[in-house]
């Protein structure tokens, strides 16, 4: 496994790569790994013929007052899961190097997309997500990126930003990853403590109920959503901050939910910030 802390000698090590005819795939993380951002590696590969992964802790997306400073890390374990799932290079910038001149001064403006849902709470949230990916993909200028369905809204910002600004690239999506209870995998999930750790699965029961709901054949959005809302307020210990039933293309709550809807929601759990979603099929 290739270690590059350096553009100079990522960029030559990708035209190595490409040199050999590889097709490049690229999964952007900010470390801190679990089996959520491993099952995209898995992807990666069978998309592609030489995986990069980038670690970067990225400061542009985290607002005033978020957790930037208690952001878990930890690079020795990260790379020994990477090489153990047989990634091919990983890229883990400084900060410095990441940015050589501080700030950029063009940034990527999210438009409309970003306005809802995580965005209407993360103000610069998305401008900083879209403009570390733009680089990223600058710098490696990959054939496939993958992505989590954790994060969708970012996935559907990403998906539109490529395609509005023709970058070529394609964008794939790997499943949520969860754990025994439900939970979906986060790096923040270590933040939680022992006593909030089994109220944070309250998330996936909600999520479920309006599952079952929608398979026992309610397809008012509103209903839903309220099915959702009531199953939280059993969880004394989850803040909600949004949750809605919308479309998977314009994030928009809908009237009348159909296969291919997406229950999305944010909620505190104590101090740190959880989401989740599921797409409603049959
Ligand atoms: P992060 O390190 O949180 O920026 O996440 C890096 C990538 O991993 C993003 O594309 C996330 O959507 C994805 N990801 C995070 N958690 C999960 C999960 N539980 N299952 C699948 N993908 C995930």
């Amino acid at each position: 496994m290739i270690l590059s802390t350096h553009r100079d000698h990522l960029s030559r090590a990708l035209d190595s790569a490409r040199s050999r005819g590889f097709r490049v795939g690229l999964v952007p993380t900010m470390g801190f790994l679990h089996e959520g951002h491993l099952s995209l590696v898995d992807q990666a590969r069978k998309e592609s013929d030489f995986v990069a992964v980038s670690i970067f802790v990225n400061p542009l997306q985290f607002g005033p007052g978020e957790d930037l400073d208690r952001y878990p890390r930890d690079l020795q374990r990260d790379l020994s899961l990477l090489r153990s799932r047989g990634a091919d290079l990983v890229f883990c910038p400084s900060d410095g190097e990441m940015y050589p001149d501080g700030e950029p001064q063009v940034t990527v403006d999210p438009g409309p997309l970003a306005e809802r849902l995580c965005g209407a709470y993360r103000p610069g949230h998305f401008a900083g997500v879209l403009t570390v990916v733009a680089r990223l993909f600058g710098l490696f200028r990959p054939d496939v990126a993958v992505f989590g369905q954790k994060d969708i809204q970012q996935a559907v910002l990403i998906r539109q930003m490529v395609e509005d600004l023709e970058m070529g690239v394609e964008i794939a999506l790997g499943p949520i990853v969860r754990e025994a209870d439900g939970l979906a995998m986060s790096s923040r999930n270590v933040l939680l403590s022992e006593e909030e750790r089994p109220e944070a699965a309250g998330l996936f029961e909600g999520l479920q109920s309006v599952l079952r709901a929608f398979l026992g054949g309610e397809r008012e959005g509103a209903a839903l959503r309220r099915i959702l809302l009531d199953e939280l307020g059993n969880h004394p210990l989850l803040n909600l901050q949004y949750a809605e039933v919308v479309s998977p293309e314009t994030l928009e709550p809908v009237g009348a939910a159909s296969s291919g809807s997406v229950v999305v929601l944010a909620a505190y759990c104590g101090p740190t910030r959880l989401i989740d979603n599921h797409i409603l099929t049959r």
